[in-house]
């Protein structure tokens, strides 16, 4: 009975694709929102402030405060605003909310990670 085993194939693979489906929109519901904005300059913590407050903090580096990567909070996700590296890679990364999510710029040693406390 040919028919009836391609059939059963059939309900497995579906089967195997709601699982997978199940299991991604667990992980998504599940991931979690983090609650602090940690600042490191060259491997040191420099700042961290509560992602559920709006804030606008320029961060100053280098010699004198010279570099500046400007921090946003809004709306509970947080993002490089400006900034004075040559790249400008940090200030075109989206904004970050999700535990673990973090924004580098590497011209001037500083990261910007979502941490949570929970
Ligand atoms: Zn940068």
């Amino acid at each position: 009975m040919a028919e009836k085993k391609i059939r059963n194939d059939l309900i497995l693979v579906g089967a195997l694709i709601g699982m997978l489906l199940l299991v991604g929109g667990a992980m998504l519901l599940f991931r979690s929102e983090g609650d602090m904005v940690v600042v490191t300059v060259n491997g040191e913590t420099y700042a961290s402030y509560p992602l559920a407050k709006d804030t606008e903090v320029d961060i100053l580096t280098g010699e004198n405060g010279t570099q500046v990567n400007r921090l946003i909070i809004r709306d509970g996700k947080a993002f490089v605003e400006s900034a004075t590296c040559p790249d400008g890679i940090c200030a075109s990364h989206k904004p970050v909310s999700h535990d673990g999510e973090s924004i580098i710029c590497l011209p001037h040693k500083v990261v910007v990670a979502i941490e949570s406390t929970k």
